[in-house]
């Protein structure tokens, strides 16, 4: 039961975030001719606005806030600088890559058209044809993270994100840019040749956005019956942890019904782990303290291709793939 103003309030953060924001962007792409691109700035402006006022007056941890420490306020300042140039590469790099990838596609569903067949349910309502899209690409979400974790190759380019130290409303950026690829791929080739139309593409991207600021955000969720289904921020902030035993869990997202499957769910019922960021069994890389952010942010960038050209060793496969949760 609700024993205080806060307990009531946490009740509404993540339908506010996760449902409305969608919500607010469906309107907008109705009212705005169909602009995709309108609608999915305005949805995600203002999760981003929601997590920053939940985060302030409903923290979840003291210590994860941006002004605790100098050390978290130069991370924050760096996530920003993810921030920005995620955009500007997502906009300007992975869309055109991604969209010569769909025009190639899309003339396999001009010849597929002609012979008349249509894989897709279009006729079914906007909700069973989300769940089956929830479905199939979380499963492709679910192998492709599980291998950024267990096999050493991806680790070396999964633990820049795996670096932070506290989980606050810039952290969901923090990501080599590489990760944007195999974020956004695995979904578009699973739902691009299948026809889904743009309204629900729609929702379903605004849906991840929003799992995405939650899951690595530092404001107080009260998601108890979510949580056996949805991907939360319970579940998230101990894929986050220094210990490898409860980092190598929670893959699946944004439900779960992955890591139910495949028994990788790890939820214990408790504030979480008392530490976040890289293994503790591994060395502290430079980058990690390294005192410019725009140092940081190009060591960075570079620790993966200096792991795979073998300049830098880094963690051993074994360390990586042992105590599995
Ligand atoms: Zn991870």
């Amino acid at each position: 039961m609700p024993k205080s103003v806060g307990d009531i309030a946490a009740l509404f953060t993540y339908p506010l975030i996760a449902f409305a924001c969608p919500a607010l962007g469906w309107l907008v792409f109705h009212h705005s001719d169909g602009n995709l691109f309108l609608a999915s700035m305005s949805a995600t402006t203002l999760m981003l606005a929601l997590v920053i006022l939940f985060e302030q007056t409903l923290p979840f941890r003291a210590e994860w806030r941006a002004k605790s420490s100098e050390q978290s306020f130069k991370n924050t300042r760096l996530n920003v600088l993810y921030m920005t140039t995620s955009f500007i590469f997502q906009e300007f790099i992975v869309k055109v890559v991604l969209t010569a990838l769909f025009i190639a596609l899309f003339g396999l569903l001009l010849d597929r058209s002609t012979l008349g067949v249509d894989f897709w349910p279009h006729h079914w309502h906007w909700f069973p044809q989300l769940v089956v899209i929830f479905l199939l690409t979380d499963f492709f979400n679910y192998w492709t993270h599980r291998c950024l974790h267990e096999w050493h190759q991806g680790w070396a380019l999964h633990k820049i994100h795996h670096s932070l130290e506290e989980l606050n409303w810039s952290a969901a950026a923090k990501m080599h840019m590489l990760e944007h690829f195999l974020n956004s791929g695995p979904r578009l080739i699973v739902l691009i040749p299948l026809g889904v139309s743009h309204e629900v593409f729609l929702l379903y991207m605004l849906y991840n956005s929003a799992v995405g600021f939650i899951v690595h955000s530092n404001a107080r969720y009260n998601t108890k019956w979510f949580n056996y289904i949805l991907y939360t921020q319970d579940h998230h902030r101990f894929h986050h942890s220094q210990d490898i035993r409860e980092a190598n869990s929670n893959y699946s997202g944004p439900t779960v019904i992955w890591d139910l499957i495949f028994g990788t769910l790890y939820l214990p019922h408790t504030r979480g782990p008392d530490k976040l960021g890289l293994y503790s069994h591994e060395n502290i890389p430079r980058w990690q303290r390294e005192h410019s952010i725009w140092k940081s942010y190009w060591l960075q960038f570079l620790s993966p291709f200096k792991y795979w050209l073998g300049i830098d060793k880094g963690t051993s496969h074994r360390d990586n793939s042992t105590g599995t949760a």
